[in-house]
């Protein structure tokens, strides 16, 4: 064996198990009480160790003309694994035509390349300019699984028709890939020159999220396809779903969320750095963060949207002016599991894993699959300091359960006793 974790508290199938775990070429080789031999031996008594967490939706290095987040895949994977991440999901930048994906896959793997953890990528589609079966099925000989669009920023050429969605849903039945929608109907957001970012509640109202969703599930009920709802920000949403669609959820149709519409309700926007908290979709009222917090259970996946701009850029009044994003990918897990306890585990690890093809490799501790595991200490504890290049955290402060001590993957340090290590991570390619 090459190394062993000894004396640990194993998270296994959602109970923990006090044995000892053996890797071998990347692999988790044996997982066994009895000891023995490996070349390296590390001790984790008193520690939890838990499968590497997989980060469904995360922007690196994002370009968006004017503004560019700051943290890039390689600075941005150790964030990552800081918090227990040992593997993430990004996107490619959004293309109208297959020759145009092709490049954009290209160009995202070439700048991918220095991260330290595991990466994919989802596709995107902007108002498709193609037959979208050729699409679909170029993108599916990439080996690219899933695929996202937006129904808003028309101002910006991302939209995408819904009649165009419809047909993509069919595909994704017919083909069993995954829609990722950005579901905000851009008929009911306003966006007037004039506005603060103390308006962006009422420039992203709820009702453009919550009518969109229905509008999905509506087709996703007609054409049999495969959704996914990326970043899920108000209780109100999986109240109507529950209520008009409950046999879609988990089958056809997947919600994630992010940690800050738990956490924060937009009593944010009053404070004297509110700018710093600016994200689309907005954070809600409290009554619909409470209601996404009753909901957790009906919430498939929790990715962070991890999309880091540094404060100087942020701080505008004109909400026009000012990239909108939050991170949160170091801190996501220990305030998650604060707040959820082990019921996140499976959000953050399997669930994901099985949506995106890589399961019975990544998202579990089982033998067989890659050594991606986190070593945790149950310290309770506040959020005290922060990596981001963006300079500044919105969650210090914010409760956690714990500390992320070390991080494998595939066998090999990311962090070691809290320090970054070199470690190169891989593109991986999907199991169908
Ligand atoms: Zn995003």
């Amino acid at each position: 064996m090459d190394k062993a974790i000894i004396n640990g508290d194993v998270y296994i199938d959602g109970s923990f198990h006090q044995t000892n775990l053996y890797i071998h070429e990347g692999k988790i080789a044996l997982l066994s009480q009895k000891a023995y031999p490996a070349d390296e031996i590390i001790d984790a008594r008193h520690l939890m160790v838990f499968p590497g967490l997989i980060d469904p939706h995360v922007h690196f290095d994002l370009d968006l003309g004017t503004f560019r987040s700051v943290d890039d895949f390689a600075y941005g994977s150790q964030l990552a694994a800081l918090g227990g991440v040992t593997t993430i999901i990004d996107f490619l930048e959004p293309v109208t035509n297959e020759q145009d994906l092709m490049k954009a896959w290209m160009k995202r793997k070439f700048e991918a390349e220095d991260c330290h953890i595991d990466y994919r990528f989802h596709a995107t589609i902007m108002h498709p300019e193609t037959d979208l079966e050729r699409f679909v099925q170029k993108m599916l000989s990439l080996g690219i699984v899933t695929l996202k669009c937006f129904t808003t920023y028309k101002e910006s050429g991302r939209m995408t028709q819904m009649a165009q969605i419809v047909e993509l849903l069919e595909l994704s039945r017919k083909y069993r890939f995954l829609l990722l929608v950005h579901a905000e109907d851009d008929a009911h957001i306003s966006l007037d020159p004039g506005m603060t970012y103390r308006d962006l509640p009422r420039s992203r109202p709820t009702l453009a999220e919550t009518s969109m969703a229905d509008q999905l599930a509506r087709i996703v009920r007609q054409t049999g396809g495969y959704l996914y709802m990326v970043h899920v920000s108000s209780g109100d949403t999986i109240e109507l779903l529950k209520r008009n669609y409950p046999d879609l959820l988990n089958a056809h149709f997947f919600i994630e969320s992010c940690p800050q519409y738990f956490l924060f309700n937009d009593s944010v926007f009053s404070e004297e750095e509110g700018y710093l908290y600016t994200c689309a979709p907005p954070i809600r009222s409290e009554r619909e963060r409470s209601l996404l917090q009753n909901n957790i259970d009906f919430v498939h996946t929790i990715g962070t949207d991890h999309c880091a701009f540094p404060a100087s850029e942020k701080d505008r009044m004109a909400l026009h002016e000012m990239p909108l994003g939050l991170g949160s990918i170091e801190h996501s897990f220990d305030m998650m599991y604060h707040r959820f306890g082990l019921k996140v585990i499976d959000k953050m690890t399997e669930n994901i894993a099985t949506l995106n093809h890589i399961s019975g490799r990544k998202g579990k501790i089982k033998v067989g699959y890659d050594a991606d595991v986190f070593l945790y200490d149950r310290v309770q504890g506040t959020v005290s300091d922060d990596h981001s290049l963006a300079n500044y955290s919105v969650y210090l402060g914010q409760p956690k359960s714990g500390s992320v001590i070390s991080t494998l993957c595939r066998g090999e340090f990311v962090i070691r006793d809290r320090m970054t290590m070199h470690h190169q991570g891989q593109y991986l390619e999907v199991s169908r």
